[in-house]
């Protein structure tokens, strides 16, 4: 029962039925057609056990209306034997067949005839092995009935009279009937989910994760930060933000003018921003990330920048660098660098600078969040990829500000939080899981990109793919190869290849090839990359061929990243180290194989390499033949669409939500009834009633949470 979750009798009350089966009535067995599940009441006339070659336990029984039926038994017991033994009258339930020889069931369901007949449909528990059907539906009805009885409202009735199908059924009602209910019920509706039991349901899940997002966010404003306002009016030119937007080599778009005046506005106010910047592959999130920085820097507050993997970070630095140094000497600061990889010099006189303000911008990895790592006065945090971060890692970033930083008598202040991320987090999610994060979206190009065409090509026609690489080389182009990190010994899914280990769906086994198992695992995950990288150096003669993975030596991948951004490597072959963020404007095209095992935002992302200067790019996805209809369908949805929303739709309703929430998800803080993709009228019920469930009835939403959540809410403060 525990590895069900089934502690409280609230939640034997919330386990409902998979589904039901229907033994309210007698059906002559006459009139029932092959395949059909039907229960009757017989006599029966012969009972035998046949030694055949298999022991099997033969029972022919007649109906009322005179038909006859045999029910085949391939293991029984003595007593079945008894309460099948000729002459009694018995109820039989289970699936007819046509046989050869006339009507007959294998293993139907029997017992002795006479008893009443149940009122309800018959529940079916969702249970686990050794943990009998019986027992269940035993201890949900007693935890239901106690559940029922300990119950008082949660909701006034002011707020569900709003909606007319939560006006039908109260929950207590709504949870008996859907463990029993009616013999006449639509079927349909409680297979939907469209029933008003069911909707009464989701919408009391929906509020709960309201309220508890709510309460998180209005414990959230509590919180004092520092007003980060860059030039008082009238302060006039000189500002740092003016100044890297004068000397930007382009102007910004207007969706980045846009959300950089949010972002603003947020830092203005004296409570921490919590704001996440969403914005397709390409979009220009770094230039808004520098921005919102200079704002701070202004205002005498420093800003960490944190990325998920090294290589990004690598190259935020340079970035940022080349932007900012000429700004910030004159005005005694510099852009420091912290990563885990550093030598012990460099590093000390990094947190030196850290410690002393003179760093006015920190890049770097999780290495940031360390310890050690003490800002003199940070007043901007800001997350790049967002998703690839645990709750804990940005709770850690957020709680650098030092005690120092608190003014006399005042309470301590926390830093502004810039969240970003390529993975665009679709509506519904945005108003549910998400309700506590105030978004900012970049819709917009930069101007003068050339969109990529991508081309699905089976692994079978890899020669062509080969040989216009070389072309492409040729032209003094450079082209990226990625192969996936492939676990053979787990379910064959793929492995994201950073620091996070993150896992991104499941997906089918590869063929075992010859030589499997040599070398340990590591080599096992490494053996497509290496495989592919021998493969194209030879085909390719000529052409430089580099090879990365995240198990090279830190300098090494360092070295290799930097040749390819000089251009002097025509091909890099690569696991998913680069799928984010990483920026070489002259690569046009993209190869990615196994790309069935790829997660369809994963591929966006892969993709969204290629296509960043003028040039025209392509992106190839290479499948492994045969491809099942759902991979064809995946693939087909990455070609047609260029627009990371769309394909973040599409993988949400073909993978579910799990996904996206990424360490958010912390298990039960999944919605277990309600359906984003369905529900929406409801979550826009719920959104709306729970700021005034907490302002107008404030123990009546203690009670939700505390009945919905109990003890689960913390994951929802980040
Ligand atoms: P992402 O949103 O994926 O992080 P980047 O910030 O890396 O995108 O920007 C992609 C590229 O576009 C970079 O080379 C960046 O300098 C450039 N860029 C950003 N904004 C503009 C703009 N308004 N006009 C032209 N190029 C831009
Ligand atoms: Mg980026």
């Amino acid at each position: 029962m525990h590895k069900l979750g089934l502690v409280r009798d609230w939640d034997l009350a919330l386990h409902v039925p998979l589904r039901y089966e229907d033994e309210t009535r007698l059906q002559p067995l006459g009139a029932a057609s092959d395949g059909q599940a039907v229960q009757f009441e017989a006599v029966v006339v012969q009972s035998e056990v046949s030694l055949g070659p298999r022991r099997q336990l033969r029972v022919t029984v007649r109906g009322d209306d005179g038909a006859t039926c045999v029910l085949r038994f391939l293991s029984f017991y003595v007593s079945h034997q008894k309460t099948l033994a000729v002459g009694q009258r018995v109820r039989v339930r289970g699936e007819l067949r046509m046989g050869l020889w006339g009507r007959e069931m294998v293993h139907p369901v029997f017992r002795t005839a006479g008893v009443p007949l149940p009122q309800g449909l018959t529940p079916v528990y969702p249970t686990t092995a050794g943990l009998p059907q019986a027992y269940v539906r035993k201890a949900v009805a007693t935890g239901l009935s106690r559940a029922v009885r300990a119950m008082t409202p949660t909701i006034p009735d002011e707020y569900l009279n709003e909606i007319a199908c939560l006006r039908l059924l109260k929950l207590d009602s709504s949870l008996r009937f859907l463990h029993c209910p009616a013999a006449d019920v639509s079927l349909a509706q409680l297979e939907d989910r469209t029933h008003p039991a069911w909707l009464r349901l989701k919408a009391e899940e929906l509020l709960a994760q309201q309220l508890s997002q709510q309460v998180a966010r209005r414990e959230r404003q509590r919180f004092r930060a520092p007003v980060l306002v860059p030039g008082k009016p009238g302060a006039g030119a000189g500002l740092l933000h003016q100044d890297l937007l004068a000397a930007l080599p382009f102007a910004l778009t207007q969706a980045q003018r846009r959300v950089v005046d949010e972002v603003a506005a947020d830092m203005a106010l004296p409570r921490p921003m919590h704001r996440l910047l969403q914005g397709d592959v390409g979009a220009g999130k770094t230039v808004v990330a520098a921005l919102a920085a200079c704002m701070a820097m202004q205002c005498g507050w420093q800003c960490a920048l944190m990325a998920p993997t090294e290589i990004l970070a690598t190259q935020h630095f340079a970035k940022l660098v080349a932007w900012l140094e000429p700004l910030l000497a004159p005005r005694g600061l510099v852009v420091a660098w912290l990563t885990g990889s550093q030598r012990k010099k460099e590093r000390a006189e990094m947190l030196a600078r850290i410690a002393s303000g003179q760093a006015g911008l920190v890049v770097g990895t999780h290495a940031l969040i360390q310890e050690q790592v003490v800002f003199a006065r940070l007043g901007l945090a800001i997350i790049d990829e967002q998703h690839r971060f645990g709750v804990a890692q940005r709770l850690a970033l957020r709680s650098k500000l030092v005690d120092g930083a608190t003014p006399p008598g005042g309470a301590s202040l926390e830093p502004h939080l810039l969240m970003m991320t390529a993975t665009p987090i679709p509506r519904t999610l945005a108003m549910s899981y998400y309700a506590d994060l105030d978004v900012s979206t970049i819709d917009e190009l930069p101007p003068g990109r050339t969109p990529i065409v991508t081309k699905v090509i089976a692994d079978e026609r890899r020669e062509e793919v080969v040989a216009r690489i070389g072309a492409q080389v040729a032209q003094g182009r450079q082209v990226y190869w990625v192969c996936p990190l492939i676990d053979e010994q787990a379910d064959g899914a793929v492995v994201a290849d950073d620091a996070s280990g993150r896992m991104t769906g499941s997906v089918p086994r590869l063929p075992a090839r010859a030589g499997a198992g040599a070398g340990g695992r590591e080599a096992q995950l490494l053996r497509n990359v290496t495989a592919t990288h021998a493969e194209l150096s030879e085909a390719l003669p000529g052409v430089a061929v580099a090879l990365l993975h995240s198990r090279l030596p830190v300098a090494e991948k360092r070295a290799v990243m930097d040749a390819f951004a000089r251009g002097e490597t025509g091909v890099l072959v690569s696991t998913t180290v680069i799928e984010v963020g990483v920026d070489v404007p002259n690569a046009s095209l993209m190869v990615i194989e196994h790309a069935e095992r790829f997660g369809l935002s994963q591929l966006h992302q892969l993709r969204g390499r290629v296509g960043r200067g003028a040039v025209a790019s392509a992106c190839v996805l290479l499948y492994t033949t045969p491809l099942g209809p759902n991979g064809r369908e995946r693939l087909k949805a990455m070609a047609q669409t260029a627009d990371g929303f769309e394909i973040a739709r599409i993988d949400l309703a073909l993978r579910g939500p799990g996904e996206f929430l990424g360490a958010r998800q912390s298990g039960d803080a999944l919605l277990r009834f309600a359906d984003l993709s369905t529900d929406a009228d409801l979550l826009a019920w719920a959104q709306a009633t729970a700021p005034r469930l907490l302002d107008d009835y404030p123990q009546m939403a203690q009670a939700h949470l505390e009945r919905w959540l109990g003890g689960k809410s913390d994951f929802l403060k980040a």
